[in-house]
């Protein structure tokens, strides 16, 4: 290309919409939107911060991070050169930008996401950034805006990049405690793990113009389905139809919406009559974080010990290494117990309970009251089936959001009647289907994620089969997560990974290896707190016996979280869902 053409191309770009040809000045003066068709062109996140804030006041916040490579993941490239490609090409350390500002004069803390670095994807050092903002935003008493644009979590970080939509949740809820606005606003895209945790579980959640926001893609949906998608899905207008936004607000307005929403808060109103902020009530838990200066965490009180990690935690090194892919066909195998055959053969007197109470009862997630040992417990569930027919009529045990809403109900219920709740995970992943999304998917398994890091009872996990991405762990953020000894649990299915990193599907056994996703490896990166051994014909060969380990396990996990009083185990929940933000802690458990 000679300097001449170069040049050109930097006076003038096309539009995406009407492909009509555009002075760039003239383009970003428009904020860049198209003057012809009003199609609204992503944008950088530092473009974006400086067409949102008052000039002057942004005062960004650091973005220095260890170096991060949690899982040592190699795809056809190692992750590190990811990495430093997508600095390189972006001038950013990560794929979001963090500041305090004013925006029309009200003080905000902001977190803006950029899909130019990496696709926006959400790894530990993003969520850690994410999560820091949010806690500056409680210190200061100032509301939080969110600006997403995010393919979903991180693949190359595996479970570890799923436990940060749980981190981020629970700084959210910890500013909805505190009656702080939280107010996201959805760019174009936004998708996966990010759509279902901080883009859609805050206070309010705009849409900008030409924004598409959904849990599953359309690409995914398309495949699963076999069928064309409606007209406008997952779009902004779309969106706001079915419920899922606020409004939908035009580039050029946003500015001004935000300002009118942040005017009507209580931190708005007092800073706007030059009052000082409502002091704290008392000391928010998130500030006793335990990974923040990469210290060891101090050893609990005594009550603590019931969530800190058991001497038996790595019951998985003595058993044969099993190749990872092996285990994801064990994981899966059809005779393998599903949570109806565990209700029977672990627990007594199982009561189900149903529905939602907004208009559904899902078959791929039971739930009720059940004894374990004489104790009253709430058990809740994904079902799969061991029969073409049952697997059908159960969905593969993909819930709707029908179903995390029916588990979200047995949840608050059971804090409210104080019983324990002990949730048994076995998914391919949530309901990748069309009315699964107008129905608010991404809300719905964000709002439980949130609701289950400020649970005010003990909650106990267990990945029994599959732990399938978001649709998991809209049911494992708990106290303690046991994980049985071939059961697999991971941020995207092997099949999914390699599809986007491998040239194509039948690299799926190398993806099952690079993810990290078997029981030992998860107990190492610190994600799962015991492996719960299987017999050595393995779950599917002889359930009674699987039965009567897992009994052994609950009990043992159980019992000594009853004695904790609830207020402690919220905050003790919230700082293993903490320690996730920064390597240190990786390397602290003994990765690499
Ligand atoms: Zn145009």
């Amino acid at each position: 290309m000679t300097a001449i053409a170069r040049r050109e191309e930097q006076l003038w770009s096309r539009c995406a919409g009407c492909a009509s040809l555009l002075y760039r000045k003239r383009l970003r003066r428009n904020l860049d939107v198209c003057p012809e068709c009003g199609e609204h062109a992503r944008l950088g996140a530092p473009e974006r911060l400086r067409q949102l804030v008052d000039p002057g006041s942004l005062r960004p916040l650091s973005d220095l991070l260890p170096e991060a490579d949690p899982i040592d993941f190699v795809d056809v490239l190692p992750y590190p050169h990811r990495l430093t490609a997508a600095r390189a090409s972006t001038g950013l350390a990560e794929a979001v930008v963090c500041a305090t500002a004013t925006i029309g004069g009200h003080p905000v803390a902001m977190a803006v996401m950029d899909f130019r670095f990496l696709g926006g994807s959400l790894g530990c050092a993003v969520g850690e950034l994410i999560t820091r903002t949010a806690e500056r935003a409680l210190d200061d008493r100032i509301p939080l805006v969110l600006v997403t644009a995010s393919g979903g979590a991180r693949m190359q970080e595996g479970a570890l990049s799923l436990m940060q939509m749980a981190t981020v949740s629970q700084a959210i809820a910890a500013l909805r405690e505190a009656g702080l606005l939280t107010v996201s606003v959805l760019t174009d895209p936004t998708y996966g793990g990010v759509a279902a945790s901080f883009a859609t579980n805050t206070d309010l959640v705009l849409a900008e113009s030409g924004a598409r926001m959904g849990f599953a893609g359309p690409r995914v949906i398309r495949q699963v389905t076999g069928r064309a998608l409606p007209e406008g899905f997952q779009t902004a207008d779309f969106l706001l139809r079915h419920g899922q936004v606020d409004m939908v607000v035009q580039r050029r307005s946003l500015r001004g919406r935000l300002t009118a929403l942040l005017a009507a808060t209580r931190a708005g109103r007092a800073a706007r009559a030059g009052h000082p902020p409502v002091p704290r009530q008392e000391p928010a838990p998130h500030r006793e974080r335990l990974a923040d200066d990469g210290a060891a965490p101090a050893r609990p009180a005594d009550p603590a010990a019931a969530v800190a990690p058991s001497p038996t935690s790595e019951a998985g090194q003595t058993t044969a290494v099993r190749d990872a892919w092996d285990t994801v066909r064990m994981a899966r195998h059809p005779a393998r117990p599903t949570t109806l055959d565990y209700l029977d053969s672990v627990f007594d007197g199982f009561v189900e309970l149903h529905g939602d109470r907004l208009g559904g009862d899902c078959p791929a997630i039971v739930g009720g009251v059940a004894r374990l040992a004489g104790r009253h417990v709430m058990v809740i569930g994904h079902q799969k089936g061991h029969t073409t027919a049952e697997l059908v009529a159960r969905n593969f045990g993909m819930a709707s959001p029908a179903g995390h809403r029916k588990a979200l109900r047995l949840m608050r219920l059971a804090a409210r009647l104080g019983l324990p709740v002990v949730t048994l995970v076995d998914t391919p992943g949530a309901d990748p289907g069309v009315s699964a999304e107008e129905q608010g998917q991404a809300a719905a398994i964000a709002e439980n994620i949130l609701t289950l890091t400020v649970l005010p009872t003990p909650v106990l996990a267990v990945i029994t089969g599959e732990g399938g991405s978001g649709g998991a762990l809209a049911l494992a953020v708990a106290d303690r997560v046991l994980m049985l000894e071939n059961a697999v649990y991971s941020v995207i299915s092997p099949e999914g990974c390699a599809a986007i990193l491998w040239p194509d599907r039948s690299a799926a056994p190398q993806a099952a290896r690079a993810l990290r996703l078997t029981a030992p490896d998860l107990c190492r990166l610190g994600v799962v707190d015991e492996v719960v051994p299987e017999p050595s014909a393995a779950a599917h060969g002889d359930p009674a016996e699987t039965a009567h380990r897992l009994r052994a396990a609950l009990l043992a996990n159980l019992l000594p979280l009853l004695d904790v009083p609830p207020a402690m185990l919220v905050r003790l929940r919230r700082q293993r869902f903490r320690r996730f933000g920064t390597t240190r802690g990786v390397n602290r458990a003994g990765v690499r």
